[in-house]
């Protein structure tokens, strides 16, 4: 049994068989094949080393020809390596002697050199053990050939590993056959993250690399709350996850019991609880839940399923779809908000090359630099408007201008509907996100010229701490609870005070329970949450008076490190409401 630590960032636990993805998504099928077939399973391997081998002859020819021997010869070394007899008897004895597919056999016995590469510890040695991965590779490529299979067409249950999902591929997941992920990279609110949460998959990604030690053959639990991917579990690993499997079932009764119940504080402030969602079929859970309505609609999914630019008509039945389920609450509605690594494969040019693309053309500057995209979106959401209290939002609002410059194009898109005669609600309410330093600095003048704020936490934090939300590397110094991200909020809360704004916080940090007193203390009277995480939040609401949310803000106020500020508020927490803290 291994244990693997990463960072939780889906609640739940999946148990199934391991499916790998290596980096170029081949799935390396745990199969075993029948003892008539096996000669021809190792006919097989030997015609797809015979290809790999001319293969990496070409390479070398090439490499020799163009740059010169020396360069010849690193292909050279890769063409001795995979036809040393050592290794090639190793993956035989695995296909005659324990019935391995030739891909089972060649992964299998490549990585655990490759494995006892790495641990030499060596960077001479960790090259090598490159070499090997990229043998595999080319191994694969010519045993799977056409036989690649895709994440879209499972057949069967499986745990998926990866060393990365995009995000388009994790809203591809069929939530009929994976039970949950881990990845090697990411961060606590990337949007492969928020996606594992959308599709409500338990999910862990940071892990580091391990990929590399496993062959696809074990069993996997993917431990989405305390962040843990364990291979191989022993029968009493297995045994404690399935009564625990049993103790969460039962908490989520108790929890749904809440459903009906107002969201309001024990002295009777309410607090409103809307949902955040990705895709229009969470509007369910969200009703179910007792949410009011959507805080944060994220446009972009619509975009990222497929390769096609969706039609305006695809956009405003989706849409139409979010509001009928709540005729009555607010359905917020935000613009695009593509870029960094929110791309729809055909749209991939744009940041391709771009050194740093969170820092470049995405969101709402993307689509002012393509009317015609932003325009089509500005229509279907204008027209879904007249069936209820849709509200539009705006991204990543980094400038006064580049506001105005929004609000004009929503002005002629206005403009052409009434000259086309088109049903639409010409009164719909325009917010913006706060999400970058400068509008939450500039909260006040902001505020002037919009009818409401959401405070996007995701992007607050990183670009205020320039911390990568979605980089391992630096996770632990990412978080809501730096002082300098509190007082952020509580500036962007007073600005929308004294000019009479709504304002929300719509970035994870609300669906963490642990931030409840805190945001309640600053003044914050709505809050937009992941759908998994209502009831959650409304307990915490329900637990609380104003007067305590004060005082712990108060005291929260004195820290003055993130660390600090979090387990005070953890401590908080566990004394208003101990069951939500495990
Ligand atoms: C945010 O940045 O907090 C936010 C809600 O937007 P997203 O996570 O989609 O970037
Ligand atoms: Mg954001």
């Amino acid at each position: 049994m291994e244990v693997r630590r990463g960072i939780a960032v889906a609640p739940g636990v999946a148990i199934g068989p391991a499916l790998l993805l290596g980096s170029e998504d081949y799935r390396i099928p745990q199969r075993f094949v029948r003892a008539d077939a096996i000669e021809s399973e190792w006919a097989r391997f030997q015609a797809a080393l015979q290809a790999a081998v001319s293969e990496i002859s070409g390479h070398e020819e090439l490499a020799a020809a163009r740059l010169g021997q020396q360069y010849g010869a690193i292909f050279a070394a890769h063409r001795q390596l995979v036809q040393d007899p050592k290794l090639i008897k190793e993956i035989e004895d695995l296909v005659r002697q324990k019935s391995h597919s030739a891909e089972f056999a060649s992964s299998r016995v490549l990585r655990k050199h490759a494995k006892t590469l790495q641990d030499l510890g060596d960077r001479y040695f960790a090259e090598r053990a490159h070499d090997l991965f990229d043998l595999e590779k080319r191994l694969l490529r010519h045993l799977l050939g056409e036989r690649r299979e895709e994440l879209a067409q499972l057949t069967s249950p499986v745990v998926v590993l990866a060393h990365n999902l995009t995000p388009s591929e994790t809203a591809n997941l069929d939530k009929k056959f994976v039970l949950g992920f881990a990845t090697e990279v990411g961060g606590k609110s990337s949007h492969t993250a928020i996606l594992a949460g959308a599709l409500e998959l338990p999910a862990v990604v940071g892990v580091g690399s391990f990929l590399s030690e496993i062959s696809g053959a074990e069993t996997v639990i993917i431990d989405g709350d305390q962040g843990t991917v364990i291979v191989d579990p022993d029968e009493e690993t297995l045994g404690s996850y399935r009564e625990s499997e049993q103790k969460r079932k039962t908490a989520s009764v108790r929890l749904n019991l809440l459903s009906p119940l107002p969201s309001e504080t024990k002295d009777g402030v309410p607090i409103h609880i809307y949902g955040n969602i990705e895709f229009p079929h969470e509007v369910e859970h969200c009703v179910e839940r007792g949410a009011e309505g959507i805080g944060l609609y994220r446009t972009e999914f619509l975009y990222l399923e497929t390769d096609q630019e969706p039609t305006e008509e695809v956009q405003y039945e989706a849409y139409a779809r979010v509001v009928k389920a709540f005729p009555h609450g607010p359905v917020v509605i935000r613009t695009l908000d593509l870029g960094a690594e929110k791309f729809p494969t055909s749209m991939q040019e744009i940041i391709d090359g771009t050194p740093n693309p969170t820092l470049g053309l995405r969101s709402l500057r993307l689509t002012l630099h393509n009317l015609p995209l932003f325009k089509t979106q500005l229509r279907a959401i204008l027209r879904a408007a007249t069936l209820g209290d849709v509200r539009i939002m705006f991204p990543l609002v980094s400038t006064l201008l580049e506001l105005r410059q929004a609000k004009m194009i929503l002005g002629d898109v206005i403009e052409d509907l009434d000259d086309q005669k088109v049903m639409f609600n010409p009164k719909i309410q325009v917010g913006m996100m706060v999400e970058v330093p400068s509008a939450a600095i500039m909260a006040d003048e902001f505020a002037r010229e919009v009818d409401f704020f959401s405070i996007g936490t995701n992007d607050l934090i990183q670009y205020t701490l320039a911390v990568d939300r979605a980089n391992p590397a630096v996770a632990n110094l990412y978080s809501s609870a730096d002082p300098s991200i509190l007082r952020m909020i509580e500036n962007v809360v007073r600005a929308a005070e004294k000019h009479n704004r709504p304002v929300s916080v719509c970035g994870q940090m609300s669906s963490d329970p642990i931030y409840i007193p805190l945001l309640v203390g600053m003044g914050l009277r709505e809050l937009s949450v992941t759908p998994q995480s209502i009831l959650e939040v409304k307990q915490a609401v329900r637990n609380l008076t104003v007067v305590q949310a004060r005082e712990i803000l108060a005291r929260a106020r004195t820290l003055d490190v993130a660390r600090d500020v979090e387990n005070y508020l953890r401590g908080e927490l566990k004394k208003l409401s101990p069951d939500l803290v495990e």
